[in-house]
């Protein structure tokens, strides 16, 4: 399959993106599903009060038989994580994977699943938008010359790292406890210790670590786990309502070609719901495809 030229590509295998892959799979359409894992239903010992289900499944179980569903219907699953979401100039979308391949297609779907916390760090909050950011690409400029750290461990730390590896002054990785899944480019120093707290009146100023030590910091970038919906929405200009993704009765976002579906849109956790939010999309999304031909 031409991964320069999708019609969709749907970030998450769970049951908002594979329902909405069989919708658009079956309008004949050329479809990329990228998951990194089996989201919530992992976690879902037993789902009863699914439609249709003869007997209970596992929440693994049903994940399978959604993925399995996509697969014979002809679209492209992968398994890996995506890094960002790129709006090119001719209004497709392209999506970074952690593999270092690249998605490029006329429309994307948000359906990464519930929206990420803030981490429990004490000041974190406080200090959002004066020093601590969500999201490298937006404010690496704001940081030229100075003193940042990401925090995090996975690709997508890696990823928010280069981003601001050719603008900031002294960079760190703070780790929160764990190890490095990747190498660290040069000139990024690791401090594995977590982080206890932020300091800093309007502005962040340093932060603790928990046996003590303090680390001057002129900004925070904080990457833990991978890329949610809402980071990926707010790379691209999105406004988040309570980090989750604005949608219309479409599943339109504010971005023509964008849409989202299930948790990540701040509905009622349900596979019910989900599944129902990716059919509302697909149905959206095949005339706004089939327009761009
Ligand atoms: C313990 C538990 C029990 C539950 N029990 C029930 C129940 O009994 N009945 C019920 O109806 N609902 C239940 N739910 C809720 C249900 O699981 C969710 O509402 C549903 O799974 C949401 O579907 P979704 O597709 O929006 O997100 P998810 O199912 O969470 O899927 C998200 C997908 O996005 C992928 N993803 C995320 N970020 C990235 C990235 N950066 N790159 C690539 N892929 C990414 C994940 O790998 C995953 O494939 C339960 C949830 C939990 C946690």
């Amino acid at each position: 399959m031409d991964t320069n030229n999708m019609d969709a590509v749907i970030i998450g295998q769970g049951p908002a993106g594979c329902s909405a892959a069989l919708y658009l799979c079956r309008a004949g359409l050329r479809v990329a599903v990228v998951g990194k894992d089996s989201g919530a239903l992992h976690r879902a010992e037993k789902i009863e009060n699914y439609y249709g289900l003869p007997q209970p499944l596992s929440g693994q179980a049903l994940v399978e038989v959604g993925r399995s569903q996509c697969r014979t219907l002809g679209a492209e699953l992968r398994e890996d994580e995506v890094l960002a979401l790129d709006w090119l100039e001719d209004g497709r979308f392209a999506a970074r994977l952690a593999t270092g391949q690249t998605l490029a297609a006329t429309t994307a779907l948000l359906a990464t699943g519930k929206a990420k916390a803030a981490p429990a760090i004490a000041g974190i909050q406080a200090l959002e938008g004066h020093g601590v950011s969500y999201c490298a690409v937006c404010d690496a400029f704001l940081y030229r010359g100075k003193s940042v750290a990401v925090l995090g461990n996975g690709a997508y730390a890696r990823h928010e790292l280069e981003e601001l590896l050719p603008l900031a002054g002294r960079v760190t990785l703070l780790t929160h406890g764990a190890e490095p899944e990747f190498a660290p480019p040069e000139g990024v120093t690791v401090l594995r210790r977590p982080v206890a707290r932020l300091q800093g009146e309007e502005q962040l100023q340093s932060v603790t670590l928990e046996d003590g030590e303090t680390l001057a910091l002129d900004g925070l970038f904080v990457a833990l786990g991978s890329a949610s919906a809402g980071d990926l929405a707010n790379k691209l200009g999105l406004r988040l309502e309570q980090n989750a993704i604005p949608v219309n009765a479409k599943q339109e976002t504010a971005l023509p070609g964008l849409f989202a579906a299930g948790d990540c849109t701040g509905s009622f956790a349900q596979v019910a719901l989900a599944v129902a939010e990716g059919a509302k999309a697909a149905l959206a999304m095949i005339p706004y495809i089939r327009a761009q031909k």
